[in-house]
């Protein structure tokens, strides 16, 4: 079985990604499973350079292929906040509560109809050599007025996908893989590390 080196601590992306690439053959580690490494600086501009240099150092620092992802919530009547802040929208050390609660009250007084956010996941693959290949996708929706639900992380209580009326903290894992930024922008990575992998 090949294994697949995730740069991240992260155990809910782990077992996320690794439902999604179970059928493929693919073993999931992550950065908790090998020895420790320097930390890489997310210093990009954009979710596209912070996945690709994180899957990029992390594939030439150990060997394994690797899959990194960057993520966040664009909100539009925030020009885009938080964005690649999204981790640390409410300070360095800020926790899921803080960031959802600075986001609530930046939307407060904002009409139903400017309440359009997406969630974003950029997502690059690379080769032990440093070959990388990145996909990007989205989930649509609104941001509610108070957090709703107890499943998903971060500001998935506030958010609402486009066509439900449940927040994503509402969603089972299985249910959330299918519309999320994630799963979508996995599903098209799928066929890359299948016909790389296989090389
Ligand atoms: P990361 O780049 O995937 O670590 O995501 C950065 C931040 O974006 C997270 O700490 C969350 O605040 C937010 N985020 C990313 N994906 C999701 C999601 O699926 N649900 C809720 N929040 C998310």
């Amino acid at each position: 079985m090949k294994t697949l080196l995730l740069a991240t601590r992260n155990e809910g992306k782990k077992m996320e990604l690794q439902e999604m690439l179970n059928d493929i053959g693919i073993s999931v580690i992550n950065l908790h499973d090998i020895p420790p490494l320097p930390e890489v600086v997310e210093d990009g501009k954009t979710f596209k350079e912070n996945a690709e240099k994180k899957a990029y150092e992390t594939a030439k620092a150990t060997g394994y292929w690797c899959l990194a992802d960057d993520s966040g919530l664009v909100v539009d009547a925030l020009n885009g906040q938080p964005g690649i802040y999204s981790a640390r929208f409410a300070g360095p050390e800020a926790s899921d509560e803080n960031n959802n609660h600075k986001l609530l009250d930046l939307m407060k007084g904002i009409d139903e109809s400017k309440r359009t956010a997406r969630f974003v996941c950029c997502m690059a693959l690379s080769t032990p050599e440093g070959e990388t290949l990145v996909v990007e996708d989205y989930c649509e929706g609104i941001i509610l007025r108070q957090p709703v639900g107890e499943q998903g992380f971060g500001y998935d209580p506030l958010f609402m996908p486009q066509g439900y009326n449940q927040s994503m903290a509402q969603l089972s894992r299985q249910e959330k893989n299918l519309i999320s930024h994630r799963g979508k922008a996995l599903n098209r990575m799928k066929p890359i590390i299948i016909s790389k992998m296989s090389e």
